[in-house]
């Protein structure tokens, strides 16, 4: 019998590397192998890797296969959870419409549950990290780009067709860098690592880290941050005005390096709000780090199953 063993894989698929993790009811990581996704070699060949890694860290941890509780895995999007499919032509070609539940499912006899990276993490956050006992909570993840997450009444929230809100692209200026999204000057465009760089090349900054190690003392670079921070602040006020949530947990690179530059100004912000229970809404950071792609994962497979 499976659903009640406590015991769950987490698989983390990104562009770039894949992590596998053996992880227990209490989030804790039992084993774990990482590789090259390589999704250009195709998808059986993947799907062979990822049976292999699943195999190792079940070895790793003693762990049979029917001990599972589930398989979970976050996936860098666009995926459907509700049909279990990947669509991502361009991070992950060779994988295009790759049935990975399906096919996982009949390799282990557990259940295999499909979500978007972002939401995976968030889930594990809610779970495991910054958001336990807190409703709702969203995730913001100030990275390369800027995603978010929501979750509400203990379940990821959906929009329609079963498909991932991307929060990171609210409006801010309308006069703002163009996005892939459609507009100009959304959050991503103004306030991710990419954002940041872009504009700093202009000033002959290398990359963001170099235009935040400047913004004490070059007037460029301290315009640069602000425009993150300001960004930032305009959409946490959204948020919280939309969603009204308990908690707001930032993480990703930017967001964890230099936590304090974004809470502080939030925290301001809902000091003056009046329309909302200042009293109850906290920002606070992500706590699993680099552990909350795979942790996050894991969690999936015990959605249906109490703390
Ligand atoms: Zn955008």
């Amino acid at each position: 019998m499976t659903g009640d063993h406590r015991k769950s894989v987490g698989i983390d698929i990104g562009g770039t590397k894949t992590a596998v993790a053996a992880v227990d009811f209490s989030g804790r990581i039992h084993a774990r192998h990482t590789f090259e996704t390589a999704s250009e070699r195709g998808f059986t060949a993947g799907l062979t890797a990822l049976t292999e890694s699943i195999e190792d860290v079940l070895g790793g941890a003693r762990w049979l296969p029917s001990e599972l509780s589930g398989i979970g895995i976050g996936c860098t999007g666009p995926v459907n959870p509700l049909r279990g499919t990947i669509h991502n032509p361009f991070t992950l070609p060779g994988w295009e419409d790759a049935e990975i539940v399906t096919d996982l499912g009949k390799r282990f006899p557990v259940p295999v549950i499909l979500e978007n990276d972002a939401d995976a993490a968030a889930f594990g956050e809610y779970r495991f990290g910054a958001g336990r006992n807190a409703n709702p909570v969203v995730i913001v993840t100030l990275g390369t780009g800027i995603g978010g997450a929501t979750i509400l009444n203990g379940a990821i929230q959906r929009g329609v067709n079963g498909d991932h809100p991307e929060l990171g692209h609210i409006p801010i200026v309308s006069e703002g860098p163009p996005c892939y999204c459609g507009i100009n000057g959304c959050w991503e465009s103004l306030a991710s690592g990419t954002a940041i760089a872009l504009a700093g090349k202009a000033f002959q900054f290398e990359d963001s880290r170099a235009v935040f190690a400047a913004m004490s003392h070059n007037e460029n670079a301290a315009a640069i941050i602000k425009r993150a921070i300001t960004s930032t602040t305009a959409a946490a006020w959204t948020l919280l005005h939309a969603i009204l949530p308990e908690r707001i947990i930032i993480g990703g690179g930017v967001g964890e390096a230099y936590f304090d530059l974004f809470a502080e100004p939030i925290r301001e912000k809902i000091r003056v709000a009046t329309q909302i229970p200042k009293n109850k809404v906290q920002v606070v950071k992500a706590e699993l780090g680099l552990d909350a792609g795979v942790i996050g994962a894991a969690a999936l497979a015990f959605q249906n199953t109490n703390p």
